[in-house]
């Protein structure tokens, strides 16, 4: 019987849930409330697990293509001087590459072939009738078997979950982020120090995509001007950067940094994914790999309507949970459904891979 799926965002989440679906006997309906076309957008950089999850999706190659490779990082002193790198290749060995991209091509990619209604947003979640209602802004009400809640930090659909809302990250409150022309940076670089980070990506032929924040829990004004001042006295390349950013018809774009942490990530038939579900802080370029890793154990051959919660809950990365000892369970329900609640948040796989990549200083901490 074909199944109706309501997914509510067409962000990287929502778009990955959509794609995941094609095929199975689910009939896949994608609501966005933004209207018109994704935008290029700014930076994502996008280290192993991301790229691999995107390929289980088929769209690794596509995505690769379009963005620079990260092969090392630099972690840097505010006045330059090198604290320490890693060889991401290495450290990502097995795994697929890493990669720094325009946001808007990995949606156009895991957008392709999936229709989205754009400009309609979800108003209303009412899960007291048998099958899930839902209000629509245009006034209309879609009736389905699941809702997939992929509507991000400040998720509508959370509602009809669990009553939260998003706290201030604890190492920044805002940050800001622009693309500039490459001021001569070879690899993933990032200056810290005085309770300031700027980090800059080669993300495209001749740009760089910059992050900068006060760090520590600090707040970045809104004003674009806090730049200028903060990174005065960083090295060149940063400080370039940083007046690149403020030439005029450039804007920076300036946003909070919220995290969601809630202990419930479904409720009857209605799924959280992505930020609505865990956003966290970018420090740890997770968000998308997040996002789209929830999908790809269906390769497994789940393919059950109730194993769905299940299989998202057991290919959560690593960061929840300790490592269970024994090896990653996925189940796949074929007579009653168990709680998918009980099922292990992490995969023991995935931990002890990540654990055993980690750079030894690191380790130790
Ligand atoms: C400063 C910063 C830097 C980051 N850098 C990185 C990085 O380098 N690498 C990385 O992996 N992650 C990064 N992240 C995190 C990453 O951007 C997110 O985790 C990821 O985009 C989450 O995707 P999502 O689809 O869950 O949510 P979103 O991208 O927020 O998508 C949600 C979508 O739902 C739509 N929507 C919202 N409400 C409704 C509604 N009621 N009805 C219909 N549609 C609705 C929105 O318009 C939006 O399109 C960063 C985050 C921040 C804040």
């Amino acid at each position: 019987m074909t199944r109706r799926v309501l997914v509510v965002g067409a962000g990287v989440a929502g778009l990955a849930t959509a794609r995941a679906l094609r095929g199975a006997d689910f009939e896949v309906t994608v609501v966005e409330r933004r209207p018109g076309a994704p935008l290029p957008g700014l930076g994502l950089n996008l280290p192993g697990n991301a790229v691999r999850a995107l390929d289980a999706l088929g769209v690794a190659e596509q995505v690769l293509a379009a963005g620079i490779p990260v092969t090392r990082r630099e972690y840097r002193t505010a006045r330059g001087r090198l604290l320490f790198a890693v060889d991401e290749s290495s450290y990502w060995a097995g795994v697929a590459p890493s990669v720094c991209v325009r946001p808007g091509l990995v949606l156009d990619a895991l957008g392709t072939g999936q229709e989205v209604r754009r400009g309609v947003g979800v108003v209303r979640v009412d899960t007291s009738p048998h099958r899930p209602h839902v209000a629509l802004s245009d006034g209309s009400e879609e009736v389905c078997d699941l809702v997939v809640g992929a509507d991000g930090v400040h998720s509508t659909v959370r509602g009809a979950v669990v009553a939260t809302t998003p706290r201030a990250s604890v190492m920044t409150t805002a940050s800001w982020r622009f693309v500039v022309p490459n001021p001569g940076v070879d690899c993933w670089t990032a200056w810290t120090g005085g309770g300031l980070a700027l980090l800059l990506i080669p993300v495209h032929a001749g740009e760089a995509y910059g992050y900068a924040s006060s760090s520590k829990g600090g707040a970045a004004g809104a004003d674009p001007r806090w730049l200028a001042q903060a990174f005065a006295r960083f090295p060149t390349s940063a400080r370039r950067a940083v007046e690149a950013a403020l030439e005029r018809g450039r804007a920076p774009y300036h946003s909070p940094v919220e995290e969601i942490r809630i202990d419930t990530w479904h409720r009857g038939p209605v799924v959280l994914v992505g930020d609505a579900a865990h956003a966290t802080g970018p420090v740890w370029a997770q968000g998308a790999a997040h996002a789209s890793t929830t999908y790809r154990r269906r390769r497994t051959g789940c393919r059950t309507w109730s194993g769905f919660p299940t299989v998202y809950l057991t290919t959560w990365l690593p960061s929840l949970a300790p490592a269970p000892t024994g090896p990653p369970t996925v189940r796949c329900a074929s007579g009653p459904e168990p709680d998918p609640l009980s099922a292990p948040l992490v995969s023991g796989a995935l931990c002890r891979r990540t654990a055993a990549r980690l750079p030894a200083g690191i380790r130790r901490r």
